[in-house]
């Protein structure tokens, strides 16, 4: 099938329940285009070289989201013009967004990544390290960052009920946040989780937003 019935068929299956981010990493322009001439405004990316020169030559109307993991000394590069970016990992990381933001003069929307996966090797916060930041204030002096929610990655298996046990782990968490700290903010209002073999189950776990690639693009040469 082509992208244009791929992204058709995967939007019917989501409809009005969750926003897609298209998952273009390592894919050329030209297939960009294809899914942006029938709608799709929202791109996802990892590498911050490949997002800035796919910003540079693409039309300005997309929204560019970094799903990756982002280096501190990246930042600078995407400031200007990412849209979201996902994977917010350390405090570290979101104070150098603020500071990027600031000489911008913008408010960088960011999702605080999670991690809810058995696996060891994701990136995120443990859910305990995120509590504990946020109830010491961190996020209050952060003028440049606005929080818009969570992200997290399951892990890699076939095994749905242990994805569905993670997805609804993330869910809980949200859920906390929003009846507590964020309880006055309208900003705290997405859950970014599900890819292409899973997004389904993220939606009625709960997700607002799923990042889909290799289901609409095809699969991807190298894996990144
Ligand atoms: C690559 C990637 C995706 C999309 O994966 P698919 O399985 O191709 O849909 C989603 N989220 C992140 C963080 C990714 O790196």
């Amino acid at each position: 099938m082509s992208i244009k019935e791929n992204l058709k068929h995967i939007k019917q299956q989501i409809g009005d329940r969750a926003c897609l981010v298209a998952v273009s990493k390592t894919k050329p322009n030209e297939d960009i285009l294809e899914a942006y001439e029938v709608g799709q405004r929202i791109f996802g990316e990892n590498k911050v070289q490949e997002l800035t020169s796919k910003y540079e030559s693409l039309p300005k109307d997309i929204e560019w989201h970094m799903i990756g993991h982002l280096q501190t000394n990246k930042v600078k590069y995407i400031a200007p013009f990412v849209a979201l970016i996902h994977g917010v990992d350390s405090e570290k990381l979101l104070k150098t967004i603020d500071k990027e933001g600031s000489k911008n003069n913008r408010k960088i929307p960011c999702l605080l990544q999670v991690h809810i996966a058995e696996e060891e090797s994701k990136f995120g916060f443990s859910k305990e390290e995120l509590l504990e930041m946020v109830n010491e204030g961190v996020l209050d002096n952060l003028s440049n960052v606005v929080i818009k929610g969570l992200m997290g990655m399951a892990t890699y298996t076939d095994d749905e009920a242990q994805i569905r046990k993670e997805f609804a782990s993330l869910s809980d968490l949200f859920q906390q946040l929003k009846n507590g700290v964020f309880a006055k903010n309208d900003d705290f209002t997405e859950i970014s989780m599900g890819m292409s073999g899973d997004f389904l189950l993220a939606i009625e776990e709960g997700s607002t937003m799923v990042r889909v690639g290799s289901s609409i693009f095809g699969v991807r040469n190298y894996q990144k």
